[in-house]
């Protein structure tokens, strides 16, 4: 059991775990951006230098929500790694790949391909790594009209 806290990705509500007295890592559950976790370094950096983050949140929020819906596990952000993380080819540079990378985000939400999935604009976002709700409900918009 966690304690309720805010995701430090997307400032949703979320529950929060960490590994124990050394809090190596921390854990969290986000209904935006699936559960992940973050190492000493990260969280130390996220207060020290948020800065470091600017324009950064909505892709890690892609990352991590794209990261669990594949494999069902959490991703562990480290601040050592974030440039490679962030250079994952799992990360769409484009419009275009935003789309792409929706349309297979929602084939993991699914069990059988064809299945209906429900995608709710102010929590699913991260599905197509867009800034929030209004570039999500583009993309959305741009997969309907294909
Ligand atoms: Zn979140």
């Amino acid at each position: 059991m966690g304690a309720k806290n805010e995701c430090p990705l997307c400032k949703s509500a979320a529950n929060h775990t960490n590994s124990g007295v050394l809090s190596v890592w921390w854990e969290y559950a986000c209904p935006r951006c699936g559960r992940f976790r973050m190492d000493g370094g990260f969280v130390e950096n996220m207060l020290l230098r948020p800065e470091t983050y600017e324009g950064k949140l909505h892709l890690l929020s892609g990352l991590t929500k794209t990261h669990f819906l594949r494999t069902g596990k959490p991703l562990m952000l480290t601040h050592d790694h974030l440039e490679d993380q962030l250079a994952s080819a799992l990360v769409p540079r484009t419009p275009a790949q935003c789309v792409d990378r929706l349309i297979l985000n929602v084939r993991y939400m699914s069990r059988e391909f064809g299945d209906e999935v429900e995608l709710k604009v102010r929590r699913d976002w991260p599905v197509a790594f867009a800034q929030g709700p209004k570039e999500f409900e583009s993309f959305i918009g741009q997969v309907v009209a294909e």
